[in-house]
């Protein structure tokens, strides 16, 4: 079979690989129908995410159709259409029943990782009971494709653990499509503003298409700080701030958004340290709290910087809503492939700001 692996920094390289096979009673092996490619693989191909070996397939979305179950998956059967969740869960250990799923002793973000992911035309999935979901009848399956990662990363981690409320004010920084899933979430929750914020004028544009309610084209966290004071004066801001690019300039923005008991809710992967502005924080008469994953933490009067993977607990709630009609996300994608054009695909994706590539679909 073919597949789209890792060949060291900056370097991916479509194989012939053996196909997988059942090794533990829990597995399913799934036949591919369509994957994607998440900001997180080129963080792999930058560099960033040491523990990925030479070899590996790339991927951690898609959806595809089950080919063989083990003997003690309960759920699937040969022949189901299914989402593939991006973090690996065990749904028994500690952290699994405390719902931190990415914290999973034996499993969180290893699909493209650690394990062979889905840029390929078939994967072996661990626990498979707890990290596949039925594809609803009569889905639009292109658009379900930010189902398995981005938009339960939007919900559980930029809109649970920002605590978006009705009637709040929401500043997105990064108009990607993890800060676009992150726009399309918070409105479940009926905020009084979603403001977001990017260099990029295409992916402003987009974030005014999927429901935001304002848009600031900034470089700087200099200029962030004007936008926010035009809102609030100098002594107020967002309620919630969502960081979804991850590198140190977009975290301080976060900083200068952010409002008198207010949260900041880090969804970007940083690949370095980042200069909080403990001061800033100070001043704003609030405390901090890093929280990882913990959606049950008490956040009131408190800047809560929760630094946290999606654990994906919520797809099966995303997909109802889905079904309902009250999600739309066929915006997102922007480009389709056939899967032996996948290495064209990565071209696209990683120039984004030219080729206006959100995400990929490649079937
Ligand atoms: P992306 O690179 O497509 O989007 C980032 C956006 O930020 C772009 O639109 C870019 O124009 C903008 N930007 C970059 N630098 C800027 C600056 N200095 N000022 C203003 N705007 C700026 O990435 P994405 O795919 O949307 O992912 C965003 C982040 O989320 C990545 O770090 C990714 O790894 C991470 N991620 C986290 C999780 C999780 O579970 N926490 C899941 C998926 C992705
Ligand atoms: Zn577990």
């Amino acid at each position: 079979m073919k597949a789209l692996t890792f060949d060291g920094v900056g370097k991916i390289k479509l194989v012939d690989k053996e196909k997988p096979k059942i090794e533990q009673p829990n597995q399913a092996i799934i036949k591919l129908v369509r994957t994607t490619i998440c900001g997180s693989d080129l963080h792999i191909l930058k560099g960033d995410v040491p523990t990925v070996e030479q070899g590996r397939t790339l991927g951690h979305e898609g959806i595809g159709v089950v080919e063989e179950v083990g003997a003690e998956v309960k759920n699937y059967q040969k022949g189901d259409r299914v989402l593939i969740a991006c973090i690996t869960s065990c749904a028994t250990c500690r952290w699994c029943k405390e719902s931190l799923f990415d914290a999973c002793k034996s499993g969180g973000w290893q699909l493209g990782h650690l394990l062979d992911g889905t840029q390929a035309e078939y994967l072996r999935i661990p626990f498979a009971d707890s990290c596949l979901y039925p594809i609803p009848p009569g889905a639009d399956e292109r658009s379900l494709l930010v189902y398995s990662d981005i938009l339960p990363t939007g919900l559980e981690v930029a809109v649970l653990r920002g605590m978006v409320k009705p009637g709040c004010t929401v500043a997105i920084v990064g108009a990607g499509p993890v800060g676009l899933a992150s726009a399309i979430c918070a409105q479940l929750y009926s905020p009084k503003a979603i403001v977001c914020f990017d260099r990029d004028q295409f992916r402003l544009d987009k974030a005014r298409e999927v429901g935001a309610t304002e848009c600031y084209k900034v470089n700087s966290a200099a200029e962030a700080r004007e936008v926010s004071k035009g809102w609030f004066g100098d002594k107020d801001g967002f309620d919630v701030v969502v960081e979804a690019v991850g590198i140190p300039e977009t975290f301080d923005m976060c900083q200068e958004l952010v409002g008198v008991g207010g949260n900041i809710a880090n969804v970007g992967v940083h690949g370095t340290s980042v200069n909080l502005k403990i001061d800033k924080l100070w001043s704003r008469s609030t405390s901090m709290r890093p929280v990882s994953g913990d959606t049950k933490a008490p956040l009131t009067q408190s800047v809560a910087i929760s630094m946290a993977l999606v654990s994906s607990h919520t797809i099966p709630l995303l997909l109802e809503l889905m079904s309902a009609g009250k999600l739309d996300t066929s915006a997102l994608i922007t480009h389709d492939f056939k899967f032996s054009e996948i290495e064209k695909a990565y071209d696209i994706f990683g120039r984004a700001a030219e080729t206006k590539a959100l995400k990929v679909n490649i079937e």
